[in-house]
């Protein structure tokens, strides 16, 4: 993509010769956002799934936190929310770690930390509504904790993650949630590959995709990962924490279904839609998602192999992919009138407020409403032939001095 990156610098509103032979690459940095606002399709109304992910990790969060507060006893404490979208879990785990330290402090009748928090996402996040949140976040904190609580500082920090944020050894604790099945580009091969496609009618490992498919895609998250792991290993000091939590799979194979079956289900959309001719063949052969699902081994060895955190604890858990299945704990989700539609109109929802930037960018906004709809009803379909989950991983690493 980096040459890809030159080229496009181009741009502007002149094109290139160049320009007009060459298929549209996507620079992932700039293209991926959740949806923002509070709208219908807003990842702040459809992100019921990732905030079941928060709820299940939790444990394991506070457990980490608490463990580098009582060990350092430190003064004051920076924490980094790496991926942190806009709507009601952009601040639920910072709230929650506040939350575990003050209790801890009040226990040990100790001072509270003085707080620094930093909000990270792409630039293309939705930080503004982001900001406009804080003041609220703010009084309910002094409000909940009194006068000698923090203070705490937050500031956001728009940048990729695949790369240096922060200065060197300058954070405590960084978490991430929900994020780092995110690659920084479509694998270099896939994308090259638009003039004779590699992964014909589908948009991401699938059961008929020719291994170099999948060993391009495991060749990405292996750079992408090991990139993470060596930025962050800089900016964290010794004996500071990491958890991350994100999609990935329990089985070895790259191809099973836990780990492809959405993508799978939204190229059966796509080709349908190519079928009737809505949508043009070349534009679903030329589309691969930036994304992928590592298994707890794979991520091991990258950990291993980089070597500048040490594992402390790896968890894989499911979710359904319909989270309002049998769950009271959803009611705001529920009072928000979701609970009317079928579980398929609430899965595609979902990935709607995930995917829609890059798909939208990609195949034109024009489809998405059509798209989505007979992505609801495959799903629909699907589900209620399967037993639909989402495996994820969460691992807690320390840094090593
Ligand atoms: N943590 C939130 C949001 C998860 S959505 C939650 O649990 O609900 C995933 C977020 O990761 C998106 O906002 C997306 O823009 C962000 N993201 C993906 N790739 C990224 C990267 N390379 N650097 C920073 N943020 C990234």
């Amino acid at each position: 993509m980096e040459v890809h990156q030159v080229f496009l610098m181009n741009g502007g509103s002149g094109e290139t010769e160049a320009m007009q032979v060459q298929p549209k690459v996507m620079e992932v940095p700039h293209v991926l956002h959740m949806n923002g606002g509070c709208g219908e399709t807003s990842y702040a109304k459809n992100s019921v799934v990732q905030n079941k992910i928060i709820s299940i990790a939790k444990p394991i969060i506070e457990e980490a936190i608490l463990d580098l507060y009582c060990n350092t006893l430190p003064k004051s404490l920076a924490i980094a929310d790496l991926g942190c979208s806009s709507g009601p879990n952009t601040l639920l785990v910072i709230s929650e770690i506040i939350d575990t330290i003050h209790e801890k402090c009040c226990l040990l009748n100790r001072p509270s930390p003085e707080f620094q928090v930093f909000l990270n996402d792409l630039p293309a996040n939705d930080f503004n509504s982001v900001f406009r949140s804080l003041p609220a976040f703010q009084d309910k904190l002094r409000q909940e904790k009194g006068a000698h609580f923090g203070p705490c500082f937050i500031s956001g920090v728009p940048g990729s993650f695949y790369g240096r944020l922060f200065p060197d050894q300058s954070l405590q604790f960084v978490h991430s949630s929900s994020s780092l099945h995110w690659l920084s580009q479509v694998p270099p091969e896939l994308d090259i590959s638009t003039i004779t496609p590699l992964n014909k009618q589908k948009i991401f490992i699938s059961k008929t995709s020719p291994p170099s498919v999948i060993k391009a895609y495991f060749e990405q998250f292996q750079r992408d990962f090991s990139l993470f792991l060596k930025s962050r290993s800089e900016e964290i000091v010794p004996g500071g924490r990491m958890v991350l939590a994100f999609v990935g799979r329990r089985t070895a194979d790259p191809t099973s279904e836990e780990s492809c079956h959405q993508w799978e289900l939204l190229a059966h959309a796509l080709n349908d839609m190519v079928l009737e001719g809505i949508v043009e063949e070349e534009k679903v052969d030329s589309f691969n998602a930036p994304y992928y699902s590592p298994s707890p081994d794979e991520l091991k060895s990258e950990i291993e192999k980089q070597g500048s955190f040490a594992l402390d604890q790896l968890e894989v858990f499911e979710v359904d992919w319909d989270a309002t299945n049998g769950d009271d704990g959803v009611s705001e989700y529920v009072q928000s009138g979701i609970s009317k539609l079928t579980s398929g109109q609430r899965v595609s929802k979902t990935i709607r407020a995930v995917v829609e930037s890059m798909i939208g960018h990609h195949f034109g906004e024009e489809i998405m409403d059509d798209l989505f709809q007979r992505y609801s009803k495959i799903v629909d379909q699907y589900m209620s032939e399967n037993v639909c989950k989402y495996a994820n991983l969460v691992i807690s690493v320390v840094r090593k001095a």
